[in-house]
């Protein structure tokens, strides 16, 4: 088919280089630290069988039917006390269960993005997001949690880009590539910054659960609420996900809200899915009452054992010159190259040469910046897989640093 006959929303969404490269890391002797994925062995699949079973046995018509497009009541009732417990107090029609939180992020560009609009969002961010938002055509400017950008200068951008500045997105513990958390004045500005632009402000938790160490800090919407009198007054929307705690697999995420921003969501739904599996919703609310806080410090403790391992070898192999991130949760480690290496050319190298996997850092960059970093995954591979696989790495980063040298 000729490329005009698609929308011009299609001609925008590319598939990506790295994971077209990335397909073909199936082989068994290659090391991967190229995945985002949970470890599978942490799955809850006996308490899941169990709610698998009880409900097709005591209520398989209700479980197998269509069901509403906000969600399964006694879940939603459910999350209601797990935000609660994070600092935000809200009511079930604050909630509406997604497929994934992934499908929140397109619901939601769905909901604020017009061609040409602006979304801020951090550089580098979740490369997911990125697709997602593509998709509705917008342009990015660089959100800088940190505070050296003021609204007038976005919203000049913005205009020169023809369209408004619509959205604001990021995750705020232990960031998808970086690992990193941001700390509680600037979730407080990114909060102000949201109110002074009059913009939604995405709170990407797919992490938040998995602190291995460090002080929680309240969720940007915890704070916008404390802060604003209520989350009818907040702009922060908040993304939450199943996905690493119990499992992806059944995909249910949640987005909570002021009820307005709810109520478009939910007519999103009707029209886009209906609702999400009705079943795994059940199973789902079934297997976190009972399981969730030890599903929770399974994996933080598998994965702080991982990360220790990770942060060790790095010291351990890497030569002078290259940096990265210590998170204190999630999944992931960040490099800092060099300026002389691309991490694009490496992972090409890395894999015919020394059979190791990452994904370079260029991808998650919304302006195609960061050629010189890549993201490392902890929560999948084994103590001795990340001892050798960064002995390799901090080899053939040294010999390429000595070879540009020389
Ligand atoms: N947000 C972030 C930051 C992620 O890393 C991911 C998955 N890797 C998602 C959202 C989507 O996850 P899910 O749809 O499984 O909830």
């Amino acid at each position: 088919m000729r490329n005009d006959r698609y929308s011009t929303r299609v001609n925008k969404m590319k598939a990506s280089e790295v994971r077209e490269l990335l397909k073909l890391l199936d082989q068994p002797d290659i090391i991967s630290f190229a995945g985002g994925i949970p470890d599978p062995a942490l799955f809850p699949k006996d308490a899941i069988k169990e709610a698998y079973s009880a409900l097709l046995d005591e209520n398989a018509g209700a479980a197998l039917q269509y069901s509403v497009s906000e969600g399964y009541r006694p879940l939603r009732e459910w999350l209601a006390a797990h935000m609660a417990s994070l600092g935000v107090a809200c009511s079930i029609d604050n909630i509406v269960i997604t497929t994934g939180s992934q499908q929140a992020l397109d619901y939601l560009g769905k909901l604020f993005i017009s061609p040409g609009d602006t979304i801020l969002t951090t550089w580098p961010t979740y490369l997911g997001a990125l697709q997602a938002f593509n998709a509705y055509e917008p342009h990015y400017d660089r959100l800088s949690p940190h505070g050296n950008m003021t609204p007038d200068i976005y919203r000049q951008h913005a205009t020169t880009l023809g369209g408004e500045v619509k959205l604001a997105y990021l995750t705020a513990d232990f960031c998808n590539p970086t690992g990193e958390t941001l700390g509680r004045e600037e979730r407080l500005r990114l909060v102000d910054l949201a109110h002074e632009l009059d913009i939604p402000l995405i709170e990407d938790a797919a992490y938040q659960a998995l602190r291995f160490d460090g002080e929680r800090i309240a969720p940007m919407l915890a704070l916008d609420i404390e802060k604003h009198g209520g989350i009818e007054n907040s702009r922060v929307i908040y993304s939450g996900s199943f996905s690493k705690t119990l499992t992806p697999g059944m995909r249910v995420g949640w987005v909570c809200a002021a009820k307005p921003i709810i109520g478009k969501l939910v007519l999103i739904k009707q029209a886009a899915d209906l609702h999400s599996p009705t079943i795994n919703q059940m199973v789902i609310h079934r297997v976190a009452e009972k399981h969730f806080d030890e599903q929770v410090e399974k994996a933080c403790t598998a994965y702080r054992n991982r990360r220790d391992l990770l942060l060790a070898a790095l010291e351990r192999y890497m030569p002078a010159g290259v940096s990265w991130t210590r998170p204190e949760g999630g999944m992931f480690v960040w490099l800092t190259l060099p300026e002389a290496l691309d991490g694009a050319a490496l992972l090409a190298q890395s894999i015919e040469e020394i059979r190791v996997a990452f994904v370079p850092g260029a991808a998650f960059h919304a302006d195609g910046s960061g050629r010189n970093t890549i993201r490392l995954n902890f929560s999948l591979p084994g103590a001795e897989a990340i001892d050798t696989g960064m002995a390799r790495l901090g080899e053939l980063i040294g010999r390429q640093l000595r070879s540009e040298a020389a």
